[in-house]
């Protein structure tokens, strides 16, 4: 019988630090596993290190290595997403570079897939060595992404996960830019389920996820997963204007059955600025859609290979 293939897609951005030491794990593990195949795919996110180098020496000395590179920085989900287009696998793992999910977790994930899940996604329970910021915001991120979102998606899960071929076909036609992996996997269905794992700590070097990169993330999948920004938006007019039309009820009635008017500007100013605020943040948020829409209707491709070594197609 033809042994399965099994890809390891790993998005590597600035991970000089790290990458051989987890070319050697993963190695080691594709080596202990009898009853199928291996391939690497690293995809190389525009690094303006030396990961590319050391990615060139893995794919001159180890014949089942495919190394991506980008154009310039594209992004995690990117990065990742082109390995999901290039891996040729039967089955497709997802896995960071910087051995933060323990490969040693893999061997199970394949033991579920026999089993006949198609998608095995693991979930983090202890996540050692993150800062007390990132645990707080991931926790609540996670909740309120659920609350807003119509398509259940497990909490606290990462990219960390195994995905049959057919998820993958059918992962490869979905074309939206603002990518959130680990929604889009939720949302395609299929027989899934959950395996909690340890996280680690980082092997070497520091997290390629600065403040900015979580927010911009975070908003991608809360609005790529949901419109219930923009219900929030309205119910937020109404519930101002319904406020407005108490106060105008009060100073008709402090005028019609009293002797004064409502003094002083301050009401006034406070009224016109709250308003105001109200608007421009529902505005905003009806602009997050529509600028996302624009950048969609330009139809760009979603990343640039600028060069491919190691394994052909
Ligand atoms: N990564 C990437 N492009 C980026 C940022 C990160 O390919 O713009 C990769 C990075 O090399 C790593 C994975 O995405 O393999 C997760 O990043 P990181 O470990 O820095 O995130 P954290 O675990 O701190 O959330
Ligand atoms: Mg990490």
């Amino acid at each position: 019988m033809e042994k399965q293939l099994i890809s390891l897609v790993v998005p590597c951005f600035n991970e000089e630090e790290v990458i051989d030491e987890t070319y050697r794990r993963l190695a080691a593990l594709a080596n202990s596993q009898v009853d199928c195949e291996f391939e690497f795919v690293f995809v190389d996110d525009g690094s303006r290190d030396n990961t590319l180098q050391h990615l060139r020496e893995i794919a001159a000395n180890d014949q089942r290595t495919l190394v991506l590179s980008f154009s310039r920085n594209f992004g995690h989900q990117l990065a990742v997403t082109a390995g999901i287009d290039e891996a040729s696998g039967n089955a497709v793992i997802l896995i960071d570079a910087d051995l933060q999910d323990p490969p040693e977790v893999i061997p199970e994930m394949l033991t579920l897939w026999r089993d006949g899940h198609q998608v095995v996604y693991g979930v983090r329970s202890d996540r050692p060595g993150e800062s007390p910021f990132k645990l707080w915001t991931a926790h609540l991120f996670y909740r309120l992404l659920n609350y807003l979102s119509d398509t259940p998606i497990p909490l606290d899960t990462g990219d960390f996960r195994l995905m049959d071929r057919s998820v993958v076909n059918v992962l490869r036609t979905l074309t939206e830019r603002d990518r959130f992996v680990r929604g889009l996997v939720s949302w395609v269905g299929f027989r899934q389920i959950a395996l909690p794992y340890r996280r680690s700590e980082r092997f070497a070097g520091t997290t390629k996820y600065p403040l900015r990169k979580m927010l911009r993330f975070a908003s991608d999948g809360i609005i790529s997963f949901s419109v219930r920004p923009l219900r929030i938006a309205m119910l937020a007019g109404t519930l101002c204007a319904g406020l407005a039309c108490a106060g105008i009820i009060w100073a008709l009635c402090v005028r019609l059955f009293g002797h004064t008017w409502v003094q002083g500007w301050a009401a006034t100013i406070i009224a016109v600025l709250f308003l105001g605020g109200v608007q421009l943040i529902c505005t905003g948020i009806l602009g997050e859609y529509i600028g996302r829409t624009y950048m969609q209707g330009k139809d760009r491709p979603l990343y640039i290979i600028s060069e491919r070594l190691g394994k052909p197609k």
